[in-house]
């Protein structure tokens, strides 16, 4: 037995769990749940939070309400807003840590180098020469945890602090700085909007113009936490009630169906914030997208068009040409002094698990395996690879929804699974290359239908420019969740 397995209770059967994110913790609390400790979980970092550790810049929120991104069964009242800060979320799952007693499972630090099959246990090894051996591999790894810094001529060159925006340097000072932020996404829409309020100027380099859904602005108050202290149906009406219902039915209608009337509101919705909100005409010119609202992942924000109008913030829209050692030049020979650079170009999401190394059934290298793209049959398992569960694997609903809601409904998926080992029936199980090809057959037809489709480049679209993201109604999500087909499922024995 190895070393780590060794000292481990053996009550169960052996879950190796990697990653401390919001899913990792998930399984672990499940499991504890269910009387199961019989599992380590391996995170590369220093503590527990996931993407909510990574991501530290300045403006950092999530723009999913935050009573519905918190666990089912560990609400929290004391929310200071409608839309929660990074900080807040991460000190809420430092919370739950110690609530659930999760950080004795926890071995902090410690990346996983690879994980290989036995034909009836994970054997796993850690960067640093650790082994651990277990029935089951539930990979809680993210999806947007590996950067991309763009490939920027002259970036190395720039004499300045630089940095991406998942490794934030809080040594570097901003106020009174002249700031550059590549990149408008999600993340660099947060910080152009954080930065103006301190900078003496921002620069926001916009390869692409965006969409922006205006979001509410709603403290909550100690009466309101009170309330909700006091009478937990209060938060249910904010995850479950007719507007929460609303909200997520109009965005999950709208955006598998391209001529949706759901899809027409929220253009409209989106135009008319442009239109409330953006004054010159030039720079309406340089914000107005050439694409369907909601086509690249929807930008929540109640702050940025007033951001970028104050006199200290300017919109680059030109084609940056290089970096030179004080600032970035652009093609129209246009140069913009700089002393510090944010580098808010996204992450590299086709890597999922990896770059872990995991060998499958007789030795199959999962690269190999996603040579022509990663794939995962309804998001969460793969064929060949016994007892691997992905959380939020590719073709998952990622995207403007609680996250959280979504690795609960994986979860339930996963323990009816495990439960086959559990109760004897075999060693292991995996999706049948049948039903897998089944699967994504359907799946990337109805993926063309989707908003995401409708001409737009965005880091849903894979290598072939299909959508990999789910294309069925949420509703459709859950029901699959919650039975699954264990016909599709080739089961393993021992002796296999
Ligand atoms: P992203 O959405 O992939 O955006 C990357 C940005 O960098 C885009 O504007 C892209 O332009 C630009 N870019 C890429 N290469 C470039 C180059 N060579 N030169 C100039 N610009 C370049 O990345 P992100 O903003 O970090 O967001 C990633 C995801 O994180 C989001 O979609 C979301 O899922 C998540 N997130 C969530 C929240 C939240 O509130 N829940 C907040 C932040 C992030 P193009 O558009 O032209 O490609």
């Amino acid at each position: 037995m190895s070393d780590i397995a060794a000292a481990a209770p053996q009550n169960s059967l052996r879950h190796i769990i990697i990653g401390a994110g919001m899913s990792g913790m998930l399984s672990a609390i499940k499991l504890i749940e269910r009387g199961e400790t019989n599992f380590t979980i391996y995170e590369k970092g220093d503590s527990v939070g996931g993407t909510w550790r990574e991501n530290t810049y300045p403006g950092l929120a999530c723009d999913t309400p935050a009573h519905t991104y918190t666990y089912s069964f560990a609400y929290n009242p004391d929310w200071n807003a409608f839309y929660a800060s990074g900080n807040e979320i991460r000190a809420y799952f430092e919370s739950i840590a110690d609530r659930y007693d999760l950080r004795k499972y926890i071995q902090f630090n410690t990346e996983i180098g690879s994980a290989k099959w036995d034909g009836t246990h994970w054997n796993v090894t850690t960067k640093d020469g650790k082994t651990d051996r277990g029935e089951i591999l539930v990979c809680a790894t993210g999806v947007l945890h590996v950067p991309v810094v763009a490939d920027i001529p002259g970036l190395k060159d720039f004499k300045g602090p630089w940095f991406h925006s998942a490794r934030w340097d809080h040594s570097v000072p901003l106020a009174g700085k002249r700031v550059g932020v590549i990149g408008s996404g999600s993340t660099g829409v947060q910080i152009v909007s954080a930065l103006v309020k301190e900078c003496a100027k921002v620069v926001h380099f916009q390869r692409t113009a965006q969409w922006i859904f205006p979001s509410l602005v709603r403290e909550f108050t100690e009466e309101d936490k009170a309330a909700f202290r006091a009478d937990p149906t209060k938060i249910d009406e904010i995850r479950f009630g007719p507007e929460a219902f609303e909200r997520r039915n109009r965005f999950t209608t709208a955006i598998i169906d391209v001529n949706s009337p759901e899809l027409a509101e929220i253009q409209a919705i989106c135009e008319k914030n442009f239109e409330d909100n953006v004054h010159d005409p030039v720079l309406k010119e340089k914000l107005r997208p050439n694409y369907l609202a909601a086509c690249k992942r929807m930008i929540f924000s109640s702050d940025y068009y007033d951001a970028i109008q104050q006199p200290n913030a300017y919109l680059e829209a030109g084609s940056i040409d290089r970096v030179e050692a004080n600032g970035v030049r652009m093609k129209d020979g246009t140069f913009h002094e700089l002393d510090v650079i944010a580098v808010c170009t996204g992450f590299d999401v086709s890597k999922f698990v990896r770059p872990m190394k995991i060998y499958g059934e007789d030795g199959l290298d999962l690269d190999e395996y996603w040579a022509k793209g990663p794939s995962a049959y309804y998001a969460v398992t793969v064929p060949h690879f016994p007892n691997m569960l992905l959380y939020n694997g590719p073709t998952g609903p990622v995207g403007n929804f609680s996250l959280i809601d979504i690795s609960e409904f994986q979860w339930l998926y996963f323990s009816q699974l495990v439960d086959l080992v559990r109760q004897g029936k075999a060693a292991g199980f995996y999706p049948s290359e049948a039903a897998h090809a089944d699967y994504m057959a359907r799946r990337n037809e109805q993926a063309k239908n989707t908003v995401f489709a409708s001409g737009c480049k965005s880091w849903y679209l894979d290598a072939d420019g299909i959508p990999a993201v789910w294309p069925w109604s949420y509703a459709h999500f859950e029901e699959v969740m919650r039975n699954p087909k264990f016909e599709d499922y080739v089961l393993t024995s021992a002796a296999a």
